[in-house]
C-alpha cells in the first residue's frame, strides 16, 4: 500500500468483554466512551462499542463496520490475545490485519485514564507505551 491509499479516516472499536472481565475492572466503559466522543470525537469517523467482538456476533459487526479505507483503533484485552481473537473478524470482513488498518490498544490492567491517553496517542500515529515489568514475586519467608 502506497501513501496515496493508506486509509486516513479512524475509527475506535472497543470491546468491552462483556465488562466482567477481571483485568478491566479498573475501566469505566461508558466514561471512557463520552471523553473519546467529546475530546477526540473530531479526529475519528464514528466510534462503536461491542461486549464479545471476538464471538461470533462480534465478528458479524466486524464484517458490517470494518473498511479497507478505515485505520481501526481497537481497545480491548491484551495485543497479543487480540491478534488471535480478532483476526476471524478482520478476515471476514476483507480487510488486512496490518498497521495500516489496525492498531491494538491494551485495556488489561489499565484504568480509564490510562486507556483514554492510549487511545489519543494511536489516534496522533505515537508508539504505545510497554506496560512496566510486573513485580518480583515475594521472597519466601526466611530468605532476605
Ligand atoms: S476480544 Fe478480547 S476483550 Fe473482547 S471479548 Fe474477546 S477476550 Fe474479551
Amino acid at each position: 500500500m502506497n501513501e496515496s491509499t493508506k486509509p486516513q479516516k479512524k475509527a475506535v472499536l472497543f470491546c468491552t468483554c462483556s465488562g466482567i472481565c477481571p483485568s478491566m475492572t479498573q475501566i469505566d466503559f461508558w466514561a471512557l466512551a463520552e471523553r473519546v466522543r467529546v475530546e477526540l470525537g473530531d479526529q475519528i469517523e464514528f466510534m462503536a462499542l461491542h461486549p464479545r467482538l471476538c464471538e461470533e456476533d462480534g465478528e458479524r459487526m466486524m464484517r458490517q463496520v470494518l473498511s479497507d479505507k478505515i485505520q481501526f483503533i481497537t481497545p480491548a484485552c491484551a495485543e497479543k490475545k487480540q491478534e488471535k481473537l480478532l483476526r476471524d473478524g478482520f478476515t471476514k470482513a476483507g480487510v488486512p490485519m496490518d498497521r495500516e488498518h489496525w492498531i491494538p490498544v491494551s485495556m488489561a490492567k489499565e484504568t480509564t485514564e490510562t486507556v483514554f491517553n492510549r487511545i489519543k496517542l494511536a489516534l496522533a500515529g505515537q508508539p504505545q507505551p510497554t506496560s512496566p515489568p510486573a513485580p518480583p514475586p515475594p521472597k519466601p519467608e526466611g530468605q532476605s
